[in-house]
């Protein structure tokens, strides 16, 4: 196993991605801190999930917009498993609201869930790693519209784009601490987050066209990855974004 007796923070950790991810670690031997905002029983079934696999998790309700509650997930961590090695930050809402049309309301919610608690899930991880000494990993997730302009969804192409940079700057800042920092940027995944396009056919049926892979993926091809970037196999790459996206940014028609 990969990551044995390692111990993983997973924010918004309860349902998608974060889910995937969460059972993609526990199945390399980490423990697990699930975070969650909603939906308790979730949390409660996804622990029982990943003590099947033969590992312990504790599921934290803390709103990751809120500094002192990301602390209380590493403190958790930390006196339930005595440490913190893999820290991912996960969470993350979109509004689907244009340049035109988003509301000051709508921007600071969607930059406070998608980059303020990466920047201080950062920040308060690595200070604990840094403390216990022997380095760390920290994944972010992205997407592929930290590079990508999605148009019509604005602010959460702004939040993508804050992360991939805070994901270079303090992949340098850290590296020296023996801490990677490393983004993960999905295309389209079929998750909750895109239960309009997953229940608009023609909407789908653009989307499988654009994609060289022909499909949207599945959480669970988002979480290998997670799981091998925080892995041994993976102790060289840093301050940089490994795209999951069944080639949908490098899509051509061929002209
Ligand atoms: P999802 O809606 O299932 O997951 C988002 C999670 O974040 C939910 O569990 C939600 O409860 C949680 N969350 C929201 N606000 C929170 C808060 N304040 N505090 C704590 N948790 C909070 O959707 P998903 O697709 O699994 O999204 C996970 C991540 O993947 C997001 O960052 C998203 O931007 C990113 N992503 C998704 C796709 C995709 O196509 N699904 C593509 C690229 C990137």
């Amino acid at each position: 196993m990969l990551l044995s007796g390692k111990v993983a923070i997973v924010t918004g950790g309860n349902s998608g991605i974060g889910k995937s991810i969460a059972l993609a670690l526990a199945a390399e031997g980490a423990n697990i801190v699930i975070d969650y905002i909603a939906d308790p029983q979730a949390t409660e079934d996804l622990e029982g999930q990943i003590v099947a696999l033969g590992d312990k998790a504790i599921g934290v309700e803390a709103d990751v917009s809120k500094v002192a509650e990301l602390q209380k997930l590493v403190d958790t961590a930390v006196a339930t498993f005595g440490r913190v090695d893999i820290m991912v930050n996960n969470a993350g809402i979109e509004t689907r609201t244009s340049v035109l049309d988003t509301t000051e309301e709508q921007y600071e919610k969607v930059l406070e869930i998608n980059l303020k608690s990466a920047f201080f899930g950062t920040q308060i991880a690595a200070k604990q790693m840094i403390k216990q000494g022997d380095g760390g990993r920290i994944v972010n997730i992205t997407s592929v519209h930290e590079d990508w302009p999605m148009p019509g969804n604005t602010a959460y192409c702004l939040s993508k784009g804050g992360v991939r940079m805070l994901t270079r700057t303090a992949g340098v800042e850290l590296g020296p601490h023996g801490i990677t920092v490393v983004g993960v940027g999905p295309g389209a995944v079929a998750t909750p987050i895109n239960t309009a396009t997953m229940n608009d056919p023609a909407a789908m049926k653009t989307l499988d066209a654009a994609i060289p892979i022909g499909r949207m993926a599945q959480p669970a091809e988002i979480g290998g990855v997670v799981a091998f970037l925080a892995s041994d196999g993976a102790s060289y790459l840093t301050a940089t974004t490994v795209f999951v996206d069944g080639g949908i940014m490098h899509s051509s028609p061929g002209l």
